[in-house]
């Protein structure tokens, strides 16, 4: 949720098993858009959709998408949670429960593999980062990785706490990342620009600062408040605020999600 996000595409391989793989899918009156931008790569229609998770500007086009032919495919919390209706706290707004034909077809709990387009397409789940519902797309051959939301290059993450997201999870999922993949891997973010090893790790690095900080005022008995009046992230502000989860906003994440 917040700013617009990525929509990325893997095209057909020629001699493997082939046709166009997609990682999200914005918002459903974009789906148009989306298709046409296709077409300018390939004449292959969309043959599966994966969901990074739940959250609407990822996964709004899903029904557009199901019925234009793509198999849509997640980790079972994201169909779980678009089943019935959501809150978010933060934005403090209702989201409906999605209808059948918008909830994944295929789901997993802990990983699942394509061989697709000539390259392997490792999903993994990562527990409790971004929502409780994320997955990571990490294409071995390509050597580009699909982060979701769990990664926001360049800023500071939106963490939904209302669906489970923690601190400590895109924490632990970025090392897990970091961990997969090698230099000269490319990282596409849930929101931000395609990014680096480097991206990456100043980001691990950013959050792991912040995490520390915030973690330290309320073992002090601060509470949320008096936390976000410290300003433990002014260092951070000038590079990481943006224009939505400015340093109080984060700091009040990192507070709620350190429990
Ligand atoms: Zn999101």
């Amino acid at each position: 949720m917040g700013a617009p996000s990525c929509a990325a595409i893997l095209r057909a391989h020629p001699g493997a098993p082939s046709g166009t793989y997609l990682i999200d899918d914005q918002y459903a009156p974009l789906s148009d858009k989306i298709l046409a931008a296709i077409k300018a790569i390939t004449p292959d229609p969309v043959r599966f959709v994966v969901n990074t998770h739940w959250h609407g500007d990822h996964t709004g086009g899903n029904e557009n998408m199901g019925k234009a032919g793509a198999l849509l495919v997640a980790h079972e919390n994201v169909r779980r949670r678009m089943s019935s209706e959501q809150f978010i706290a933060l934005f403090g707004n209702k989201i409906p429960a999605s209808p059948e034909d918008a909830l994944p077809v295929v789901t997993f709990t802990d990983a699942i593999t394509f061989h697709w387009n000539g390259d392997e397409i490792r999903v993994y789940h990562v527990p409790s980062a971004h929502t409780d519902t994320d997955s990571i797309v990490h294409f071995v051959k390509a050597d580009v990785v699909h982060a979701g939301d769990v990664f926001f290059n360049g800023s500071y993450p939106f963490i939904d706490t209302s669906s489970g997201g923690r601190i400590d999870g895109v924490i632990e999922a970025a090392e897990r990342v970091l961990a997969g993949t090698g230099p000269a891997t490319r990282f596409i973010p849930g929101h931000g620009k395609v990014g680096s090893r480097a991206d990456l790790q100043a980001y691990r690095d950013m959050l792991k600062t912040v995490r520390d900080r915030v973690a330290k005022l309320k073992a002090e008995g601060k509470s949320r408040d008096e936390a976000i009046a410290a300003k433990p992230t002014a260092d951070l502000d000038p590079k990481w605020a943006g224009a939505f989860v400015k340093g109080d906003v984060f700091t009040g994440i990192a507070f709620d999600s350190l429990k």
